[in-house]
């Protein structure tokens, strides 16, 4: 069971660094609490007993998003649902809704915040890869002297291993800044112990933009989740297939590059199995949002024979 002593809402984001700085050792800041609940509950924390929780669900600085020229910044607030949901957030950040879509159940993404899931760190968080090609900037605030200060730094450094994070003492997180990347097609590979509900064991974001031809990979971007402490990016795939033409043979190529990348201590064969098939589907998913035709089995069976 999750109890705590004193339970806050507040509504402005100095009040809340105030209630966090002044807050006993051991307290907890909440957003959606749909990672801090089930720890509490399903006993892997013990009955946790909390002196303060911080409910930053009200924060108004943390609400709602704004597009900044070609970057788009999310609110610390801004829930899963919203990535289905919300036109301009659909047509800017093409992978977040094939990410979304498999992210736990109706509810949870109503409750679920993108930066809980970063602020979690866990290696297999849905929305760690997407975020990577998205060049993710998260913006963490404090009280210096009594005033809010604020420091940005890249996703992909702010987490630093399995719940690890370089968030300090006092900090909030409050927003996350990406690319908008309107024209990209985009797509999200996910795989777990089942289908739905599921964490999972390895995932795979894509984001992908052809020229005007629609034979050559102008961009690519791609990162893995799930194969060692931290999710990566692949950028030695991505110049490998940039300028190039579009070929599923360049493609099947591709998709054996990341194997060797696997760090996971558990299931290591499995999960080198997965990333190259992964590779491949995330690409080719991609362009099929942008309008491709979608090989058929025995298209994909061939370039394996
Ligand atoms: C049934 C179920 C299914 C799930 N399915 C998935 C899934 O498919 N994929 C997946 O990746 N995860 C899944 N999760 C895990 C969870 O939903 C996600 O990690 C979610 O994004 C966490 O967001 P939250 O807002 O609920 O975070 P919280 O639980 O509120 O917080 C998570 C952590 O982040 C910290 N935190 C939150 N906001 C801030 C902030 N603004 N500043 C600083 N620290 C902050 C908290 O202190 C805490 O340490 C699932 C959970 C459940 C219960």
């Amino acid at each position: 069971m999750l109890t705590c002593d004193t339970y806050l809402m507040p509504t402005r984001l100095g009040e809340a660094l105030h209630a966090w700085s002044e807050a006993p050792a051991g307290s907890r800041l909440v957003a959606g609490a749909t990672d801090i609940l089930p720890y509490a509950r399903e006993g892997r924390g013990g009955d946790v007993h909390l002196p303060t929780m911080i409910d930053l669900s009200r924060v108004a600085e943390l609400q709602g998003y704004e597009v900044r020229g070609n970057r788009v910044r999310l609110g610390a607030n801004v829930v899963y649902q919203q990535f289905l949901e919300d036109p301009t957030l659909v047509r800017l950040l093409p992978n977040m809704p094939s990410c979304a879509v498999w992210f736990a159940d109706d509810q949870i993404r109503q409750q679920a915040t993108l930066v809980g899931n970063l602020v979690n760190a866990s290696p297999a968080g849905d929305g760690l890869p997407p975020v990577l090609t998205l060049n993710g900037e998260i913006e963490l605030a404090r009280l210096e002297s009594g005033q809010i200060a604020t420091r940005t730094m890249p996703v992909a450094d702010f987490i630093t291993g399995p719940g690890r994070t370089e968030l300090r003492d006092g900090e909030i997180a409050t927003a996350v800044t990406v690319d908008a990347m309107e024209g990209y097609g985009g797509s999200f590979q996910k795989v777990g112990m089942r289908r739905s509900l599921v964490i999972s064991a390895v995932c795979c974001a894509a984001l992908v933009k052809t020229d005007p031809s629609g034979r050559i990979f102008e961009d690519v971007r791609l990162a893995l989740g799930g194969i060692g402490p931290r999710p990566i990016r692949l950028y030695d795939i991505e110049d490998m297939l940039r300028g190039q033409e579009m070929t599923r043979e360049l493609v099947a190529r591709a998709s054996l590059l990341p194997a060797d990348r696997v760090a996971s201590r558990s299931r290591v064969a499995y999960r080198r199995a997965v990333v190259s098939g992964f590779i491949e589907a995330a690409i080719e998913d991609a362009l099929v949002a942008l309008g491709a035709p979608k090989p058929t089995p025995e298209q994909r069976e061939a370039l394996h024979a």
